[in-house]
């Protein structure tokens, strides 16, 4: 069963942004609604200092609890497990909103809850989501994880790779390469 997932490589990440932008054009987003960001972090200690950048979104989550929070069933699992909301259902009682530990979400003007889509419109016709497709460091890869010969199983055999906060038990889709 095919399972939409994402890699994004931390060591080859800069922080230009593209993704931010070309998700912004291609979803046409309302000013000051984002689906990707940027973060930074630094480790280690002074003088021993790393940092790693990450382009990070929405985890379409196994266990996405903003699915089961939402009243009205407009946040649901598609095609591919990828989380959806319907714009149509949605109440913006930001229910979702609470229950993301990831803070994907945010609620766009027009008062419905709106976030990072894979891209489902361009995925599933065999294209890559907008942010994979604009990044100039191809720190970004797309596929099915069912799929032995998709790119992004074959970066997760072959790299030491990790998830934001697993701990939460949501089971995000979306792997950082380390
Ligand atoms: Fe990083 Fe690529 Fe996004 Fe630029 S476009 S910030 S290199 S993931
Ligand atoms: Fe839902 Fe947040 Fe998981 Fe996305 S990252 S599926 S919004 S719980
Ligand atoms: Fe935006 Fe599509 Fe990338 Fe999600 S997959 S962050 S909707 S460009």
């Amino acid at each position: 069963m095919t399972r939409y997932a994402m890699t994004m490589d931390t060591r080859r990440c800069v922080g230009c942004n593209a993704c931010v932008y070309a998700c912004k054009q291609e979803n046409d987003l309302p000013v000051g609604g984002f689906r990707d960001w940027i973060t930074t972090t630094t480790r280690g200690v002074f003088p021993d200092l790393s940092s790693e950048i990450r382009s990070e979104r929405c985890n379409h989550c196994d266990n996405a609890p903003c699915v089961y929070a939402c009243p009205t069933g407009a946040s649901h699992f598609n095609e591919g497990g990828v989380v959806l909301v319907n714009h149509d259902k949605c109440t913006g009682c930001k229910a979702c909103i609470a229950a993301c530990p990831y803070d994907a979400r945010y609620v766009h003007p027009d008062g419905f809850v709106d976030k990072c889509t894979f891209c489902l419109h361009r995925s599933s016709k065999g294209l890559d989501p907008a942010c994979v497709s604009i990044c100039p460091t191809e720190s970004l890869a797309f596929g099915d994880l069912s799929d032995k010969r998709s790119v992004v199983r074959r970066l997760l055999d072959a790299r030491n790779h990790k998830t934001l906060r697993p701990e939460t038990g949501a089971g995000p889709n979306v792997y950082f390469l380390t």
